[in-house]
């Protein structure tokens, strides 16, 4: 039985004082959860004093982005050991938006994907189609080639076996997520139906040993309205949610429902 995963992402919204006010409304709506995980992924600078404010809270923090090296110049970069030294125990791989804005390939989405591995951080790997390719009926060609790419050297070479090269353990650590790319910030979601589809195609994906263990979360326009029937879908694990994870009542609304 699959723990279901609310992850907020707050993309770039927040100075520390909004961030810190959020984190001290926030908890109390949530201490009671205890059937849900639950991590909000704050911009860089705010990183450091989330660590504390969510000290003793169920609400575990992580960052939306990080390079695949240690250390370098990379100006403008963060790596693995700093999300680790500033408390984060995920991270966000491979965000619609980083692809769409700063070019990320599903090659760099691979290195990052090892580093945050290599690093002990919980990596969240999105994949998702665009409209274009949705109407093209390109969406499972699309999500399969992400799935490939992005997890290349750590999935099995017939990609369907059994043998997989990520021991099955390490595979407890990773978790997907489903954004279609037209659903994100549009308020237009995928139907559950939609969305269980491109899921359940996502395990069938994965190496038969671990495909019923790993988390799938659904990403686009989820907000506390339509969580309930998106997250009844059986391959549906949790939500990677954008706007609606920015005000307290509304986090805590995608987290406490039943
Ligand atoms: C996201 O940030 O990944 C996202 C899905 O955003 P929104 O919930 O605003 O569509």
């Amino acid at each position: 039985m699959r723990k279901l995963f609310m992850a907020g992402n707050w993309k770039m919204h927040m100075t520390e004082s909004e961030a810190l006010n959020f984190v001290k409304q926030v908890k109390p709506l949530v201490a009671d959860v205890t059937d849900k995980d639950m991590l909000i992924c704050p911009p860089f600078p705010v990183l450091s004093r989330m660590q504390d404010a969510l000290k003793d809270s169920n609400v575990a923090l992580g960052a939306q982005n990080m390079h695949f090296e240690e250390k370098g110049a990379f100006t403008g970069e963060v790596s693995g050991p700093m999300l680790k030294a500033v408390g984060c125990e995920y991270v966000i791989i491979g965000h619609s938006e980083r692809r769409q804005y700063f070019g990320e390939t599903n090659e760099i989405v691979n290195k990052k994907l090892k580093a945050a591995l290599n690093h002990d951080l919980l990596p969240i790997v999105c994949v998702g189609e665009s409209l274009e390719q949705r109407e093209n009926n390109e969406t499972m060609k699309v999500i399969e080639a992400q799935i490939r790419e992005s997890f290349k050297d750590l999935i099995t070479a017939d990609f369907k076996g059994t043998g997989a090269d990520l021991a099955i353990n390490d595979w407890s650590q990773i978790t997907i997520a489903y954004e279609p790319v037209w659903a994100i910030g549009t308020g237009k979601t995928a139907s559950p139906e939609q969305a269980q589809e491109v899921h359940a195609f996502i395990r069938s994906l994965l190496p038969k040993e671990v495909a019923q263990k790993v988390r799938i979360l659904y990403g686009g326009s989820v907000k506390p309205d339509n969580v309930k029937e998106l997250m009844a879908k059986p391959d549906i694990d949790g939500g990677l949610v954008g706007g609606a994870s920015l005000k307290p009542e509304s986090f805590a609304g995608l987290c406490v429902f039943d």
